[in-house]
């Protein structure tokens, strides 16, 4: 008889994007002659870089000819790829990381999701609230998450509750979990941290041996300068800290796949008996074991990102969608909506107006303008009172979108 992991029985169904949809589908039945401007979903509109096309037809071409084509390749990725990433992502900001410090992958969401496969389920873990919800869930499964309570909350996490009231900025919590995940610029508020304000962190987990598990997978959406594109950009950070990169928000790789995670060497987790163990040995481990290696062809076109024209493309997409969110932003601000994010991430987060829960007021911009967002609970307790929106449709659209809230009278 197989039996189960039965942690997954706790999780609630994925109820957040198929209730959108089915209220989107019900809305439309009823209507079907409805213009519906999207701005929920957080996944990117504009295509392929040329330069990443042809990159991926060059490699394609290659893997067709016996002397260049390629089987399985290393399972952390190729030097090609890594030595690139080092050199534009770390050392130009005077970060110096190692080449067997870097992991290929197909993505921040697997690499968040599988670093759980390598830490204890004994460890007290906190997130930010509300959450990307790959971690809440993950946690789940590893059985380290407890049980969920009425309130929304899991009764074995610590909840960092970033609100208006907080300026989006998590307090050090009283009692110190083993490890924090962090995420900035933060889906799905939109806020980041400044470097003090990450430094004071970075010195909280030296201070406690906490392990910072720091999600940057929209570094590229960073406008300001006072804000950290890498969590390494501070002192005594890489005793302490996992980074996650992403391709797909950077570069309209959410179809394509690849990201990459940042173990350095001298980080280390513990055993029952506090004896040290390498991170980066467990990783190179559970990955060897568990991953076979990011496509050769998608490498090939992550690399391709790092030329001149793909950076200038990505920078010009980039424009686009904050173009966008600050289109948002001064609508919402005009229209008397407190609003914020946005600057240095493609997120807006608004907060509904007096006498709306989060869906009341999903359900009403629907029917009344018939503009979709996400409703911020469903990233956690803390959302409840929000509502996110993105900057990754088209710039008419969004203009639309803010000419017609301005015409709603809530
Ligand atoms: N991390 C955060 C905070 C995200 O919002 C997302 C996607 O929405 C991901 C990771 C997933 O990235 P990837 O497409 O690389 O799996």
């Amino acid at each position: 008889m197989a039996l189960i992991n039965e942690q997954y029985l706790k999780l609630p169904e994925s109820y957040l994007f198929s209730e959108i949809a089915r209220k989107i589908d019900a809305y439309k039945a009823s209507h079907p002659e409805a213009d519906i401007i999207r701005m929920g979903i957080g996944d990117v509109t504009h295509p392929l870089s040329e330069t990443v096309v042809e990159a991926l037809i060059k490699a394609s071409k290659e893997m067709g000819k016996a002397e260049a084509f390629r089987g399985y390749g290393p399972e952390q990725g190729y030097d090609f790829l890594i030595e690139t990433i080092i050199e534009y992502d770390y050392l130009r900001r005077g970060i110096h990381i190692d080449t067997d410090e870097v992991f290929i992958s197909d993505g921040a969401k697997s690499d968040t999701g599988n670093i759980g496969d390598i830490l204890s389920r004994d460890n007290r873990v906190a997130i930010t609230d509300p959450v990307y919800p790959v971690y809440v869930d993950t946690n789940v499964m590893s059985g380290r998450a407890g049980n969920l309570l009425p309130d929304g909350c899991w009764s074995g996490l610590t909840y960092l509750p970033c609100t208006a009231e907080n300026g989006f900025i998590p307090a050090l919590p009283e009692s110190c979990p083993d490890v924090i995940y962090l995420c900035y610029p933060n889906n799905p508020t939109g806020t980041t941290l400044t470097k003090k304000q990450l430094s004071e962190w970075v010195d909280y987990a030296r201070e406690h041996d906490a392990l910072i598990l720091f999600d940057a997978a929209y570094e590229a959406f960073i406008t300001e300068p006072d804000v950290p594109h890498s969590i390494y950009e501070i002192e005594g950070a890489k005793q302490v800290a996992v980074e996650f990169r992403s391709f797909s928000k950077t570069a309209g790789f959410t179809g394509l796949r690849c990201g990459y995670t940042v173990i350095p060497k001298e980080l280390k987790g513990y055993t029952h008996m506090r004896g040290e163990v390498s991170l980066n040995s467990l990783w190179r481990r559970r990955q060897s074991t568990k991953y076979n290696g990011t496509a050769y062809v998608i490498q090939r076109a992550a690399q391709a990102t790092y030329t001149s024209k793909g950076r200038q493309a990505i920078e010009d997409t980039i424009r686009y969608y904050l173009g966008n969110t600050e289109i948002l932003l001064r609508g919402l601000k005009e229209i008397g909506l407190e609003a914020y994010g946005g600057i240095n991430a493609p997120y807006v987060w608004l907060k509904v107006p007096q006498g709306f829960t989060a869906w009341s007021f999903f359900d009403r911009l629907l029917s009344e303008c018939q503009i979709v967002g996400t409703p911020g609970v469903g990233f956690g307790p803390s959302g409840e009172g929000y509502f996110r929106l993105t900057g990754f449709g088209t710039k008419e659209n969004t203009i639309k979108a803010v000419e017609r809230m301005k015409e709603w009278s809530i």
